[in-house]
């Protein structure tokens, strides 16, 4: 069943989403050769507390696993849901780091794949073409329109450009909880899957491989990894259906203000 958001839960997404941004910020100013990933996590959890919100995927369960982080962070190979540890960052690696921020009773969750340091130019256009992809995937959230082409404007776009588009999972609803309906797949068919409304909010999340689409999952129960093992990318926006049209609820902004100081 998919819950509608009122005007007022939507503020309150977008206030968790602010402080997401925020976090994403802090992580990006960290993320070169030499760092420990662990230290990443530390750093979003400190922010995360520090502003009186809590990390969604801090102690979210599937079963009987509860995930130990606060930020799912997936380099070169791993697609999504790796933890952070004490492997140190090197040069050409890529990191996608994921969190979700829970306040006033609703949570905002958004992805961002940095390269580390200078990475091979085909790795670079596979970030390009992911981070690109979601945005056309975003051009699809319209009233009138259906979730199917939302996946199918994210797959068209990228299978064009010869890469694989993971099936196993998937976007998602979101608000009090962290997954609700519908799924959001990142592969579809234009008119197929349920009507967009206003009050919608989903997370939209292609994860996008340099090569074939297959996956596997590890023996931790978690961190997915690409069959091939080629590169994967990552990138995730929360987005809410106002007046018709996408409003993009988190923000990459300040992930962008920190690379450009970086530069
Ligand atoms: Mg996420
Ligand atoms: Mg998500």
């Amino acid at each position: 069943m998919i819950i509608y958001k009122s005007e007022q839960d939507m503020a309150a997404i977008r206030a968790s989403a602010l402080i997401l941004g925020l976090v994403h910020g802090e992580v990006a100013k960290m993320i070169e050769p030499g760092i420990a990933t662990q230290k990443l996590d530390d750093r979003a959890k400190e922010f995360i507390f520090d502003n009186k919100a809590y990390p969604s995927f801090l102690n979210y369960k599937v079963g009987d696993r509860v995930f130990p982080a606060a930020l799912c962070i997936s380099i070169n190979d791993v697609v999504v849901h790796g933890f952070p540890s004490n492997y140190v960052l090197k040069e050409g690696d890529i990191i996608s780091v994921d969190c979700g921020v829970y306040l006033n009773g609703f949570h905002a969750d958004s992805a961002y794949t940095y390269p580390v340091g200078t990475v091979k130019p085909e790795v670079e256009a596979l970030l390009n073409a992911t981070k690109e992809s979601l945005y056309q995937g975003i051009e699809q959230v319209l009233v009138g329109n259906r979730i199917g082409d939302i996946g199918a404007a994210i797959q068209e776009y990228t299978e064009k450009r010869g890469y694989g588009v993971v099936r196993e999972l998937v976007g998602h609803g979101l608000g009090k909880s962290l997954h609700e309906d519908p799924q959001v797949p990142n592969h579809g068919k234009r008119g197929n899957g349920p009507l967009i409304k206003n009050g919608l909010v989903i997370a939209i999340e292609p994860m996008i491989n340099m090569g074939s689409k297959a996956v596997y999952q590890d023996r931790d129960g978690w961190t997915i990894r690409t069959k091939d093992g080629k590169p994967s990318a990552h990138f995730e926006h929360t987005v809410g259906v106002i007046n018709g049209k996408p409003e993009i609820l988190t923000t990459f902004k300040y992930i962008e203000q920190a690379l450009a100081l970086a530069r």
